[in-house]
């Protein structure tokens, strides 16, 4: 390989927005049989809206989501930027709150009144001392079964009401995949988020390989575990998947995400269109060849 081939293929994919770092990545692409994607944020456009709130005790359904922006108010999740767009929205003010904590992949918490109020998934709550009310399913399966994520509000171990937020497909996400697939590549869908939601998306993009609730530290571990065969590329925003991107053989990060994703990746995707992501694979692939 002549450095000066390496050179004019990243240089083309420079002036169509695709941004490859160096010449082994080109290498790699040339070897690579697996690509896994990261949900929301990367398959979804990650910018979710609240749909659904639902109150389960005396606090009105407003009362609840001013809480849950509250809790939210200290992170920059997606899906607390969704949350407190909602209050704004109902022109809600916040409700004052202090110790705020993030627990990645999970959720959030505060203390507000004198009361830490936690809200996250289902399985983090669980971990917390929650114990669900026997017949929740059938509030919350409905919601997961039409795409939505829901999320659990919950203080002193009782649940207060969840909240359900609807994220879109990227447009070109259905295209994408097919694309990668008649290239040969096996593609996977990882997610913190809840199987039946994950399977939802799947199907719609006609994906068949899928974990769900994976937290974030696993899945680095998961990209590590397909590595034992194959190479290995991981899509993402860096949001809950910086360690995922940095672990896989090509790291590709799409631009609107985490500045640690844009250092991290080894292909950054200056457009944010998902289609760049078989771009910048054919554009290695055709500069490698021309190499050989
Ligand atoms: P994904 O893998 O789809 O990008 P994340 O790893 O960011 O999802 O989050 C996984 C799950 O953890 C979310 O679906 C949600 O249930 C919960 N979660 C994470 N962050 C928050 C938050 N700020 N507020 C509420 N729930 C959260
Ligand atoms: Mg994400």
């Amino acid at each position: 390989a002549t450095p000066t081939a390496l050179l004019v293929g990243t240089g083309i994919g420079a002036e169509r927005g695709i941004l490859i770092k160096g010449g082994d990545i080109l290498e790699k692409v040339y070897r690579l049989q697996t690509i896994v994607f990261d949900k929301t944020g990367t398959l979804t456009v990650g910018h979710p809206q609240v749909t659904d709130c639902i109150s389960l005790t005396e606090l009105t359904n407003d009362a609840l989501l001013q809480l849950a922006a509250t809790v939210e108010s200290g992170t920059t999740h997606p899906l607390a930027t969704a949350i407190l767009d909602a209050i704004q929205e109902k022109e809600l003010p916040l409700l004052s709150g202090n110790d705020y904590q993030t627990e990645s992949g999970f959720g959030v918490s505060a203390n507000i009144a004198g009361k830490r109020v936690l809200l996250g998934n289902e399985a983090w709550l669980t971990t917390q001392g929650l114990i669900l009310p026997e017949n929740i399913s059938n509030t919350v399966e409905p919601l997961l079964m039409a795409g939505k994520t829901v999320v659990y509000l919950a203080s002193n171990d009782q649940l207060l009401g969840m909240i359900a937020l609807q994220d879109q497909l990227r447009p070109d996400a259905l295209s994408t995949v097919r694309q990668l697939k008649e290239l040969g590549l096996e593609v996977i869908l990882v997610t913190g988020d809840h199987d039946v939601i994950a399977q939802a998306i799947a199907k719609q993009l006609e994906i068949t390989q899928v974990y769900a609730n994976i937290r974030p530290q696993q899945k680095a571990e998961l990209i590590k575990s397909f590595q034992n065969n194959s190479l290995v590329a991981m899509v993402g925003d860096g949001i809950n998947d910086a360690p995922a991107l940095a672990q896989a053989d090509i790291g590709i990060a799409l631009k609107g995400g985490t500045e640690v994703a844009l250092e991290t990746a080894g292909i950054v995707l200056m457009s944010d269109r998902l289609l760049d992501v078989v771009e910048s694979i054919r554009l290695s692939l055709g500069t490698f060849n021309k190499i050989r």
